[in-house]
């Protein structure tokens, strides 16, 4: 049978302000902005999604800037952190780079191994990049960032939980998860045992529970082939006895939602169709793309969303 669950898909993340997002990732960062379109629940704020060229599983980073909203407070029960996988040479490239634009990191430490440099986006969503030698992944930019320090997806995420066991017995018995390593109180797992796909669960029962808000993990996405696996994923997360939401259309992918017993919110979404279903690639996030069902309503979408621009020549070396 075929693997329900491959890997990370997505994560999706609450921001305050689009064009201040729109620089980060696209212009700090060298993410494409690879999808603007909306909140399928919310009409009236954006969706934005970056990625690679063609926002392939594994590099899909998306958000929902809501103006007006409080910061979120990152804890317990949250996704804390999101890292990027970039070549083992490249530290000193990053870190001159944020550098330059005033972003501040910590110290790089060594964790199995291999150097990680922690880094907040301005609303202070936690972020690192992780050098290592083995993520056979081309990089991509979409700035002027040089191809061989450029990010090359995710390597994984963070999790904060009360204690590991509850949600690591979730990813290996129904989500097809491996143990990978462990050191103090992180517990990895992963689907594929490759850059891109780490589950870091961090046991840390002292924490404060984590507050939605801009600066904060909305959900992760696990990526399933296709409608067919991800109805037998949902079946067999039902009979575990977790609440799980019906198959929602979100244009780009098929989604199904349910909450992992930490708390944080869990999505199986479809591999296809993609970002190309509704532009070409050559094209990708460049104009406002609508589902079907909102386009009778575009002149007034278009009112209230601030337009955004990618100003990708300010964040040139
Ligand atoms: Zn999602």
């Amino acid at each position: 049978m075929n693997a329900l669950v491959k890997g990370i898909h997505h994560i999706t993340s609450l921001a305050s302000d689009a064009q201040k997002n729109v620089d980060f990732y696209a212009g700090i960062l060298g993410l494409r902005l690879v999808k603007k379109t909306i909140n399928f629940d919310v009409p009236e704020i954006y969706h934005l999604y970056y990625g690679n060229e063609e926002g392939s599983p594994g590099t899909i980073m998306t958000f929902f800037p809501y103006p007006g909203i409080p910061q979120g407070r990152k804890g317990k029960g949250q996704l804390t952190v999101t890292s990027f996988s970039i070549p083992e040479h490249s530290i000193d490239y990053w870190t001159k780079r944020l550098d330059k634009f005033h972003i501040p990191y910590e110290k790089p430490e060594q964790r199995f191994s291999e150097t990680v440099i922690y880094f907040e986006d301005p609303d202070g969503l936690g972020l690192e990049l992780v050098a290592n030698r083995w993520d056979k992944r081309l990089g991509f930019t979409y700035g002027k960032i040089p191809f061989q320090f450029a990010i090359k997806g995710f390597y994984g995420i963070t999790l904060v939980e009360e204690c590991y066991e509850k949600t690591a017995n979730l990813l290996v018995d129904q989500m097809e998860h491996k143990f990978i390593a462990e050191t103090g109180n992180r517990f990895r797992y992963s689907a594929s045992g490759k850059p891109g796909d780490f589950v870091d669960i961090l046991c840390s029962p002292e924490a404060l529970k984590g507050l939605s808000g801009y600066g904060t993990v909305h959900h992760v996405a696990f990526a399933t082939e296709t409608d067919i696996t991800q109805l037998a994923a949902r079946e067999k997360l039902l009979e575990f006895g977790l609440d799980v939401t019906p198959v929602l259309n979100r244009e780009y992918f098929l989604s199904i939602y349910f909450r992992e017993p930490g708390g944080v919110l869990f999505e199986i979404a479809t591999v296809s169709p993609g970002f190309s279903v509704d532009e070409p690639l050559k094209h990708l996030g460049e104009s406002l793309k609508l589902p079907p069902w909102e386009e009778p309503n575009r002149a007034s979408i278009e009112q209230v969303l601030p337009p955004i621009q990618l100003n990708l020549k300010k964040y040139e070396d």
